[in-house]
């Protein structure tokens, strides 16, 4: 599906006329062609900005002009072109027959580093399902919203402070275009407030052939306050987070029917997004449709996805509140605010409006994001369906191949496993004889100049933080020079500093970490990363005392904190570390995916069972942390877990590295062997299409 957009006013010779169509459509994320291409645009320029719409506009009309008469730089461009057509007009292999598209509803979406609308997992998610559902060819619209201030960006303060930065964005610097109307020009949709309508403007990311529509509030028609309504992802105010909740559910629905798109299937992946089931109710009771039919229809063809048993996933909010902005729809519905408030609330007749209770009552289909989290998932629901079967199913998360794989790696299956690899992604045994056909060095080799990028990298950052800190110059060159061994052992443990994911655990008994770290002949270094939420004390609190570890005697050089963890910092880990280390509270982890990510790159993942892992853990692809043994008391269980991870690291993980290379590249092989063909994102998508999609397309 193309949406049509505002058209872009930057002019370009006419043989590149088409670059405005590489540089917008995020496909280029995916596409290796198209990142060739950009990389010859101006030498030197696509490594610092990594965004092709900057390429764009910065680059002069006398460089482009020379382009256009280049005859290297014409063969590239014209391979990247291929390349998205080749991809726009690939087969249609999803299965998903019906007429309408599927409509995925979310508050966040990571593609790329040069977009930044997430805040962590939900959306790397949400942004590998849209490119995955491109590349199968699934009918698909994404629904969304454009931050003027998006989420914080983190630096660390000399003491490890996390300071919290919200820049202020430029839209027109990014890989979105306005949409246009019937009339050419931008489309408006408007919400109706209390005493008062908002409008939102609504842009388009092309995802392949997938578009995601996003909205924005920023715009000279609302007033200061409803302007900032899109300003911030997760903003504290509960107030706000209400008005941006009204705003993508209803708005959202308003924004695909300007555009004459008529889902037959809608997705409300995660709560955040439910009010979108009031504007259906509000479109049916126009057509005389009554309540109770018209809340039967809207939940036949809703799939609810739960992410989280955490409360930051399970939104709540006073009624009054709701009531305030809600008040309105139901009298327009002919009914009571007392039964919107019945249906969302976990217990009918008291406590707050749950996000999660109104979308599991306004959805026929739910589910959470691994085996493990579904049974947590149900646990906490139960009481719902008394005495019926459970709901909630259960799709493991997975990660978009293409996205996650390093450079290295893609090549050698191309050369080693031949390039239509990508047509048997879920083909367990076709991984297997891959992983066989494939030698030893030849993945050593490959997997040793991912590792060297990332080495390069942490350098890199690293020095640039001494030198914001003012640190003697002699430890900025040290960073560039000394600061992690190419060579050593490297574990690698990045995501949120929520407290349940234990980001200190391995700091429990620091001098048996010294010892491990430190050992003649057979180092081990740690690259962690990760932002702690701005509201979250505790988590902040974890960042500082992280920072201080990696910066004692013992320790410096070997295990070093990042700042600013996206998905570039993301790439470069999973791509180049040699362990991916998970410890979280089990059973709290709902999936994990950056394991995920680890896990096809080679990296064996060293992890709590919790999450994903348990389903992908077979005694020979990684290490289980603490053997699945549960303890009611936290710090005993953490205890139990940071004993269990030492031993590992000291009897298996060091020695099999250093002493067995043969039984270690066996180890990376099992891993890719198992955690590919099961956990890449389009086994995940063509889950949701049998067990979600298409049945409720056929339920209408
Ligand atoms: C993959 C990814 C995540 C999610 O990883 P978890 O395993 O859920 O922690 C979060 N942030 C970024 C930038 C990612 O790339």
């Amino acid at each position: 599906m193309q949406i049509p957009t505002v058209p872009s006013s930057v002019a370009l010779p006419r043989e590149l006329s088409r670059f405005t169509q590489l540089a917008y459509n995020l496909h280029w994320t995916w596409s290796a062609a198209a990142r060739d291409c950009f990389a010859l645009v101006e030498p030197g320029l696509w490594n610092v900005t990594g965004n092709p719409v900057d390429l764009l506009q910065r680059v002069s009309a006398e460089r482009w002009k020379k382009l256009a008469g280049d005859v290297k730089f014409l063969r590239v461009y014209g391979r990247a072109l291929a390349a998205l057509d080749t991809h726009l007009s690939a087969p249609r292999t999803s299965g998903y027959e019906a007429r309408g598209p599927v409509a995925y509803f979310c508050m966040e979406y990571g593609w790329h580093e040069c977009l930044p609308v997430m805040s962590g997992g939900l959306g790397v998610l949400a942004g590998d399902h849209t490119k995955t559902a491109s590349d199968i060819g699934l009918p698909f619209v994404g629904v969304g919203m454009l931050y003027r201030n998006g989420f914080f960006v983190q630096q660390l303060a000399p003491d490890g402070r996390q300071t919290n930065i919200f820049p202020r964005h430029d839209f027109s610097r990014w890989p979105v275009r306005p949409v246009a109307g019937k009339n050419g020009r931008e489309v408006i949709v408007s919400v109706e407030f209390p005493g008062r309508v908002v409008r939102a403007k609504v842009w388009v990311a092309q995802v392949g052939r997938v578009p995601v529509l996003l909205l924005d509030t920023d715009i000279a028609q609302n007033s200061i306050g409803d302007r900032v309504i899109t300003s911030q992802l997760y903003c504290r105010g509960r107030e706000v987070r209400l008005c941006q909740e009204r705003l993508i559910g209803i708005g959202g629905v308003r924004a695909l029917r300007a555009l004459g798109i008529a889902p037959t299937a809608w997705h409300l992946n995660e709560g955040h997004c439910v009010f979108l089931q009031v504007e259906r109710l509000r479109e049916l009771k126009k057509r005389g449709v009554k309540f109770d039919e018209a809340r039967r229809r809207i939940a036949a063809n809703t799939v609810f996805t739960t992410h989280t048993p955490v409360p930051a996933g399970n939104e709540q909010f006073d009624p009054k509140l709701v009531e305030k902005y809600f008040a309105a729809d139901c009298h327009g519905l002919g009914i009571q605010f007392k039964q919107l408030l019945e249906l969302s609330r976990e217990h009918p007749r008291t406590g707050p409006v749950n996000l999660t209770a109104l979308a599991l009552r306004v959805s026929s289909w739910t589910n959470g994001v691994s085996k493990l989290n579904a049974k947590v998932e149900n646990d906490m629901w139960r009481h719902f369906w008394r005495g019926q079967p459970d709901r909630i199913q259960a799709v493991t998360n997975g990660v978009h191949v293409d996205t996650w794989l390093g450079p290295e790696l893609a090549t050698l299956f191309d050369n080693c496993v031949g390039p239509d690899w990508r047509l048997s992604l879920c083909d367990a045994a076709f991984w297997r004889a891959a992983m066989a056909k494939i030698p030893n060095a030849a993945l050593w080799t490959a997997h040793a100049k991912q590792k060297a990028r990332l080495v390069e990298f942490c350098r890199e950052r690293i020095a640039t933080m001494r030198a914001r800190h003012s640190a003697p110059p002699e430890d900025v060159v040290a960073a560039t020079t000394s600061l992690l061994d190419p060579n050593a052992l490297t574990i690698g443990f990045a995501r949120r500093f929520a407290p349940y994911k234990r980001a200190d655990l391995l700091f429990s008994d620091p001098k048996r970490l010294q010892r491990i770290v430190n050992r003649a002949g057979r180092p081990v270094q740690f690259v962690f990363a990760g932002k702690a939420h701005h509201e979250d004390g505790g988590g902040q609190e974890l960042v500082r005392r992280i920072f201080q570890w990696c910066e004692r005697p013992e320790f410096r050089g070997r295990i070093v904190l990042l700042e600013e963890y996206d998905m570039a910092v993301a790439r470069r880990l999973v791509q180049g570390v040699d362990v991916w280390l998970n410890n979280p509270q089990r059973p709290l982890e709902a999936s994990g995916t950056s394991g995920q990510k680890a896990g096809i790159n080679g990296a064996p993942n060293c992890s709590v069972l919790d999450g994903w892992w348990p389903e992908a853990y077979d005694g020979a692809n990684g290490w289980d942390i603490g053997a699945g043994k549960e303890f009611a008391n936290s710090n005993r269980q953490a205890r139990h877990d940071a004993a269990s991870l030492y031993e590992l690291l000291e009897r298996d993980i060091v020695p099999r590295f250093y002493k067995n290379r043969a039984a270690w590249v066996a180890t990376m092989k099992a891993s890719v062997a198992t955690v590919l063909p099961q956990f890449n994102s389009e086994r995940m998508l063509r889950d949701y299409v049998e067990q979600g999609y298409a049945p409720a397309a056929g339920r209408v």
